[in-house]
């Protein structure tokens, strides 16, 4: 060991980094971790977490609204965007504390700096300081993808800048038509802002189950978003104090924010790969086998830089699986079947398996079970929301592939849904499970 100055080195304190790093240092290893910007990562300080709350608060508007069927007079209701920031900062500060406290508790040492890579076993610091190391983990995450390139650009914000807004974008423009553009679009719409989505298809939510693609759409069109399709943006011109834009159709839109949300790009950029030949993959993600290993024998990457699932419990998994492996003699591997994800617009929704479409491009034959229906708070709310739920199954041997469901709760029915599937759950399993009444997670094992 004394040939290094610590045996594990990890670049990022994001999800990933910051779980190899406290697991590791458990099974005894000396570990160093840096951080460029703050402890948590994007999960905990510009993604899942403050967009979740953004996420509850905008949900209030339609409570207000649903209160009065059931008797209640809401007057005055008034939402103030300073506030909702404000709060919302000081819960990630507190956050960001509990995150340093754990990992010095845990004995890793915390370095607030970027680093980068010199070769397989040394790492740099951007005061000068060299740091050698037995084993360097990656776990730089990704960042927006601002890879456009039309006049005005860069007047365009990301979801990282989101957060931080000083006044609330009462109109807003958003470009693209995945998980940040379309959760963004429903909270903002919830908060009270005019939101239009521009995506260059026709269909939202690629790689979903086109029931789902076909339900989001109408039900955020009811929530008053509305959508540009088949459309680009051109140009973003500030006039005054608004931003003009101009779509690759000719029209121009006005708003006070305009949001690209084209996807997200792995973090490599200046990290020294190319000094010791790290591989990337064709999308400059790093390529790692199942065990996290990069071609060069010392260096690992979990997590979004490595461009697999991008979703914080599969980062935190990947960099727990990393330190047991190479520091706790307990080798293992990440499965990444059945991974559950929740898409939190309004109404959510939650997927877990094989949409109808995937599996039947793959030869499966299917017995599909579906409903659509009216949920019972809607009765008196006078909502006209529906919920949706789908059920894929292998027609062969009755096992559920899939499980798709949009309306209120689907997020957390589908985690649910999930450990069934990990079991082998088949359809008559569901059947055989009593449905709790009254609720909308009964309907998964009612379905005929
Ligand atoms: P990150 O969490 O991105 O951490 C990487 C860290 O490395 C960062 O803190 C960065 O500052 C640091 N870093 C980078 N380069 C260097 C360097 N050279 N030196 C030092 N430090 C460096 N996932 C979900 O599961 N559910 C959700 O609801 C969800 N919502 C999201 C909402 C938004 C708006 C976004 C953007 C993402 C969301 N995600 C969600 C995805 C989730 O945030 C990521 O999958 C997860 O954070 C990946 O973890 P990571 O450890 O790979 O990287
Ligand atoms: P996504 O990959 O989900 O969506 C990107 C969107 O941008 C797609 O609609 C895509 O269109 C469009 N697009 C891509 N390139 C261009 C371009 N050049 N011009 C115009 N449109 C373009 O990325 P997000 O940024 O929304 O999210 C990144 C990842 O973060 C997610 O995939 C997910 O893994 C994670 N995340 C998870 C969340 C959750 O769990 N709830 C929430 C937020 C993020 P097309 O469909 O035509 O390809």
């Amino acid at each position: 060991m004394d040939q290094f100055d610590v045996d594990l080195f990890v670049i990022g304190g994001g999800s990933g980094g910051v779980r190899a790093a406290r697991i590791a240092s458990g099974h005894g290893a000396k570990v160093m971790l840096a951080e460029e910007y703050r402890l948590g990562g994007t999960c905990v300080i510009r993604g899942c977490v403050p967009k979740k709350l953004f996420v509850y608060a905008a949900r209030f508007a339609h409570e207000f609204e649903d209160a009065a069927g059931f008797g209640w007079s809401v007057e005055g209701a008034r939402f103030d965007w300073g506030t909702l920031v404000a709060n919302k900062d000081k819960e990630i500060a507190r956050l960001e504390g509990a995150y340093r406290a754990n990992l010095t508790r845990a004995g890793v040492e915390i370095v607030a700096q970027r680093a980068s890579i010199e070769g397989p076993h040394a790492v740099r610091l951007a005061d000068g300081t060299a740091v050698t190391a037995r084993t360097i983990l990656i776990a730089t995450g990704g960042r927006p993808n601002r890879g456009l390139d039309f006049p005005g650009c860069e007047l365009g914000i990301s979801s990282n800048e989101i957060f931080h807004l000083e006044r609330f974008p009462a109109r807003i423009l958003i470009q693209g038509a995945g998980y940040i553009a379309l959760e963004f679009a429903s909270l903002l719409a919830g908060l009270g802002a005019k939101v239009t989505v521009i995506h260059r298809g026709d269909r939202l939510l690629r790689g979903f189950d086109e029931d789902i693609r076909a339900r989001i759409v109408d039900e955020m069109a009811q929530n008053g978003v509305e959508f540009a399709f088949n459309v680009t943006i051109e140009g973003i011109y500030q006039e005054a104090s608004e931003k003009r834009v101009r779509l690759n159709d000719g029209r121009d839109l006005f708003a006070d924010e305009v949001m690209l949300a084209i996807g997200r790009v792995p973090n490599t950029v200046g990290l020294g790969l190319d000094t010791v030949e790290v591989h990337l993959d064709e999308a400059g993600a790093i390529a790692v086998d199942a065990h996290a290993r990069t071609n060069i024998p010392s260096i690992y990457a979990v997590g979004d830089v490595t461009n697999r699932v991008n979703l914080t419990p599969v980062a935190i998994r990947e960099g727990h699986a990393f330190a047991d492996t190479l520091f706790g003699k307990h080798p293992w591997q990440v499965s990444y079947d059945n991974i559950p994800t929740a898409v939190f617009t309004e109404p959510e929704i939650g997927t877990v398996g094989m949409s109808e479409q995937e599996a039947r491009a793959q030869g499966w034959r299917l017995d599909i079970y579906q409903t659509d229906f009216r949920p019972l708070k809607a009765t008196l709310s006078g909502r006209t929301s529906r919920t949706f739920m789908k059920i894929v199954v292998d027609q062969a041997d009755d096992r559920v592939l899939g499980v798709h469901l949009i309306g209120e709760g689907s997020g957390e029915m589908v985690q649910m849904a999930a450990i069934a599937m990990n079991v082998g759950a088949t359809k008559a399993d569901f059947d055989r499970t009593m449905a709790l009444h009254p609720s909308s997670a009964e309907e998964l094992v009612t379905l005929r």
